[in-house]
Parts: C-alpha cells; sequence; structure tokens
C-alpha cells in the first residue's frame, strides 16, 4: 500500500477516504479519471486531477528519453511457446516487457499456450536470453496464472512437462495458481503479483486466462460498456507494469465473440475492443485447423509484419 498522503491536496483523512473507495496505491489513482475521484467526498475537480497527474509522476507514467527506453530494452528476453512457427512470427518468442494476447475461438488453443508457457519456463533451453540476464531468469523463475474460467490443469502441465524430460511435481511447484470468481478477484491477483516479488519470488510470467471472461458477464448491455472499458483499462495497466518493472512476459487470453455482420474474413472480434487493442503489444488469433493442427496469425503489431504460422496441440503439448 503506498502512502497517499504524499499527493499533493492529500492529508491523512482524504487519504483514507480515497483507499475506502478502493484507492490503495498509486497505480490506481493514476489510472483513474477525474470523475471517480470527484465522486469521493470532499475531493474537488482541480484537486482530482492534480492528485491523478502527481500519482502519474510517481508511478513513472510519463516520458523517457530514448536512450533510456533503449537501456530498458537491452533486458528483454523471449520465452519459447514450444512451437518454432510460431515463435518465428512473434519474432523469436513471447517477449518479455510486453502484453501477448491470445484470441480465439472456444477449443482453438489458448489455454494450452498458457499451459506449456508455464512449463516452457522450466526449460533453460527454451529460454532466449543474453548470458547475464539468463542467469537471473533461471534463478527459480515461477510464473503466476490466473484462472479465471477454471480450466486450469495441474495434470496437464505434468504430462507437458513429463514429455520435456521435467519434473512435473517441480514445474507445478512454480505455479502459482489463483482462481478468479469475478473481475475484482481478477483485478486483486493481477496487483498482488507484486506482493509476491517483493516477498522474493522471482515471478517471470503471469497469465490471465481469460481476460475478458469476468468482464462480458459482469457489465452486460450499453450502459455498462464504459465502466467496464474503464476496469478493464486499469487492469491492462496493472498488466503492463508488471511487465516492464520486472521483466516479465505476460499473457493473456480473450474469447471471440461471433460477429455475423462482418465483411471480409473477420467473422469474429476479439472481446475488450480499443482498451486489450492498445495495452496489448502482441496480438494473435488462433483458429482451428485439421485434427491437431492450429493456424496462428500475428496482427497489429508495432514492429513485425502480419504474419501465420502453424503449430499442433498434442498430447506432448505444444510443437510444429
Ligand atoms: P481454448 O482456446 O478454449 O482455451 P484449449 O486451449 O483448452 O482451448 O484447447 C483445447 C484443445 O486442446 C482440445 O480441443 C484438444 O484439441 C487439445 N488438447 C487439450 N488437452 C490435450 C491433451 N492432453 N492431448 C492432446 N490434445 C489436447
Ligand atoms: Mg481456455
Amino acid at each position: 500500500m503506498d502512502d497517499l498522503t504524499q499527493l499533493p491536496g492529500v492529508g491523512p483523512s482524504t487519504a483514507e477516504k480515497l483507499k475506502e473507495a478502493g484507492y490503495t496505491d498509486f497505480m490506481k489513482i493514476a489510472t483513474a479519471t477525474i470523475g471517480e475521484l470527484t465522486d469521493i467526498e470532499g475531493i474537488s475537480e482541480k484537486a482530482a486531477a492534480k492528485i491523478i497527474e502527481a500519482a502519474r509522476e510517481l508511478c513513472n507514467l510519463g516520458f523517457k528519453s530514448g536512450s533510456e527506453v533503449l537501456s530498458q530494452r537491452k533486458n528483454i528476453w523471449k520465452l519459447s511457446t514450444g512451437s518454432k512457427n510460431l515463435d518465428e512470427i512473434l519474432g523469436g518468442g513471447l517477449e518479455s516487457q510486453s502484453v501477448t494476447e491470445f484470441a480465439g475461438m472456444f477449443g482453438s488453443g489458448k489455454t494450452q499456450i498458457a499451459h506449456q508457457a508455464c512449463v516452457n519456463l522450466q526449460c533453460p533451453e527454451r529460454i532466449i536470453a543474453d548470458d547475464a540476464i539468463k542467469e537471473e531468469i533461471l534463478n527459480e523463475p515461477k510464473a503466476v496464472y490466473i484462472d479465471t474460467e477454471g480450466t486450469f490443469r495441474p495434470e496437464r502441465i505434468v504430462q507437458m512437462a513429463e514429455a520435456l524430460g521435467l519434473d512435473g511435481q517441480e514445474v507445478l511447484n512454480n505455479i502459482f495458481v489463483a482462481r478468479a470468481y469475478n473481475s475484482d478477484m481478477q483485478m486483486l491477483y493481477a496487483e498482488n503479483v507484486e506482493n509476491l516479488i517483493r516477498e522474493g519470488h522471482n515471478i517471470k510470467l503471469v497469465i490471465v486466462d481469460s481476460l475478458t471472461s469476468t468482464f462480458r458477464t459482469e457489465y452486460v448491455g450499453r450502459g455498462k460498456l464504459a465502466e467496464r472499458q474503464q476496469k478493464l483499462g486499469r487492469h491492462m495497466a496493472t498488466l503492463n507494469k508488471l511487465a516492464d518493472l520486472y521483466n516479465c512476459v505476460v499473457i493473456v487470453t480473450n474469447q471471440v465473440a461471433a460477429r455475423p455482420d462482418a465483411i471480409f474474413g473477420a467473422s469474429e472480434q476479439a472481446i475488450g475492443g480499443h482498451i486489450v487493442g492498445h495495452a496489448a503489444t502482441f496480438r494473435i488469433f488462433l483458429r482451428k485447423a485439421k485434427g491437431d493442427k492450429r493456424v496462428a496469425k500475428l496482427y497489429d503489431s508495432p514492429h513485425l509484419p502480419d504474419a501465420e504460422a502453424m503449430f499442433r496441440i498434442t498430447e506432448k503439448g505444444i510443437h510444429d
């Protein structure tokens, strides 16, 4: 919990009110809107604007110099998906300091990819990094799996681990699994990842499977859309911050909705609209092909061309 009295015009009593309203740290305030803060008694519009601005500065949501960005990017490492084809269209693998979104219909392989990533994190050959960084990553790396659909299967982790010659039990010991039954729990778990890191756990992979299902069932109808997008935006900000500050790989999965009105090809659309689109650096659309084959399509990446890759899901896991 941050000391909110560091914010301009926030004394102990306002800090208390902010906390009561759920604004327990700078990041939550930095990603709040003026309208949300003025709902709290005693905070004027002017004061809210100042508080938000100060919180943004404290969270480093401001500008960085190009050379700062470059030096941070030097620490980027990659985690293999298990499929060389899929790694290739991602520019080498799942990239740290970014959020990667896997979208697709039921059974397209989103959860399987998430499981495989947890296993691959324990497999040094599947971590692509410079020597100096690799040492840090390989120092008992741990994954966090926020499961909103109840589809995490330890048995499947063991099966994938054994296919790689790893001890299944050991891989399981390095995954923190949290079952989220609603969007508030989901957001709280994501925020609590930082506590695990402060306790000394070397969290290098964070998964939210799925990102949108709780939001979709809780915020139904047009009238709820703005609120849903607002919360989803805040959740994505938490995930991006984890990725950036702790050099983690972050994976989110996203259900797709059928769009009968689609004009060309895209008969489905990822949920979450622009909020998710702008907050995820890599977006991959998965679809079923013949048998155990799946097609992954990378789109809208800032520095990679749109591309497709074929991979398979078998007993062994994800591979070409
Ligand atoms: P979703 O995109 O809905 O999360 P999943 O990742 O759960 O989809 O993919 C489910 C599919 O993965 C199944 O339909 C099956 O084809 C495949 N699969 C899951 N477990 C196994 C397994 N143990 N062996 C082979 N294939 C599996
Ligand atoms: Mg799934």
